[in-house]
């Protein structure tokens, strides 16, 4: 039997293990996906006995993202440059492979035709936490003019800013970054909007990280991205609805960045999408 799951906090809460479950289902795999849940101090007695247990994969959420690189025995190059792990791979031989997926489920979760109308653009994004690092990533990485990050914290956005502009080398990107505080915030010109924060997310339903006169500055055929799944319609994104601005949740960069994890662990493309994202709409209803 394949085993897999997830690492996270007692805490938090994850869907990803109806999404997974659902997908072994219907690929007729023998295998598990289960919940692993550890405090930051018990993280490497918890993944000592998940190599002991012979599993084959495991998902990595808050709070271990990054406290779990020194466990591993090798990271991709995106893990490396996203600095997180949220993907890792046990090999035969015993070693262990850290990835990472949400950048590219990121970018994926964006339809075809507002790529086009975003290449070679301006965009914004809120927020300079983890989430936001693999947004960025996905920008430098897919050739955006302008990449404007707004933060509440000068210093955390300071720093975000140069550990950027060194990853910035190291992808040949061309993307111009500027940074500015949130009270600041100018969205003229800008032809996609994301918010990484979590201001929205349930149960603070009727908050928004923007004002309505804020989005208004936006241009008429910009979009409003927001990676909160909970509720799948934050305030932000109904505020944008109003407006008549093309708006995307968080749900597809759930489903893909957990697609791809499952592709890499079967060394396969066959991971269900519809069936995933049905097993998560299913959930966030119930
Ligand atoms: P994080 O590391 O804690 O970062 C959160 C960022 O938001 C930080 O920059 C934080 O600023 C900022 N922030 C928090 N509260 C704020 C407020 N009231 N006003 C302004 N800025 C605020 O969290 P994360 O892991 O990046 O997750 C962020 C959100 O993304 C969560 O809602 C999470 O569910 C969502 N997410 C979705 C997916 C998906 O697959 N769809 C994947 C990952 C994350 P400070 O540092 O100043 O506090």
């Amino acid at each position: 039997m394949l085993k897999f799951g997830i690492i996270r906090s007692p805490q938090g809460y994850s869907l990803s293990t109806v999404m997974q479950t659902a997908a072994l289902q219907q690929l007729n795999i023998n295998g598990e996906y289960k919940s692993y849940e550890t405090n930051p101090e018990d993280l490497e007695k918890l993944f000592k006995k998940l190599k002991a247990l012979g599993i084959n994969g495991v998902n990595v959420t808050i709070p271990h993202k990054i406290s779990i690189i020194p466990l591993l025995d090798e990271l991709t190059k995106r893990a490396k440059l996203i600095g997180a792990v949220n993907t890792i791979i046990f090999k035969e031989d015993g070693k262990t492979i850290g990835d990472n997926t949400d950048s590219s489920g990121f970018w994926e979760g964006i339809p075809e035709n507002i790529k086009g109308n975003i290449l070679e653009k301006e965009v914004a994004m809120l927020g300079c936490g983890g989430a936001a690092c693999a947004v960025a990533i996905a920008f430098l990485s897919n050739k955006i003019k302008i990449l404007k990050i707004f933060a509440r914290d000068k210093n955390k956005l300071n720093d975000f800013k140069n550990s950027l502009e060194q990853k910035k080398e190291k992808l040949k990107s061309n993307t111009v970054i500027e940074t500015d505080l949130l009270s600041n915030l100018d969205l003229l010109n800008i032809s996609i909007l994301v918010n990484t924060t979590p201001v929205g997310m349930y149960p603070d339903i009727n908050s928004s990280p923007v004002s309505i006169d804020h989005l208004k500055q936006l241009p008429s055929n910009a979009v409003v991205y927001d990676i909160i799944y909970k509720p799948q319609e934050t305030k932000l994104l109904k505020d944008a609805r109003a407006l008549n601005k093309k708006t995307i949740n968080g749900v597809e960069m759930l489903v893909r960045q957990g697609a791809e994890s499952l592709n890499i662990w079967l060394n396969q493309n066959i991971a269900p999408l519809d069936v995933m994202r049905n097993a998560i709409l299913e959930a966030l209803v119930s």
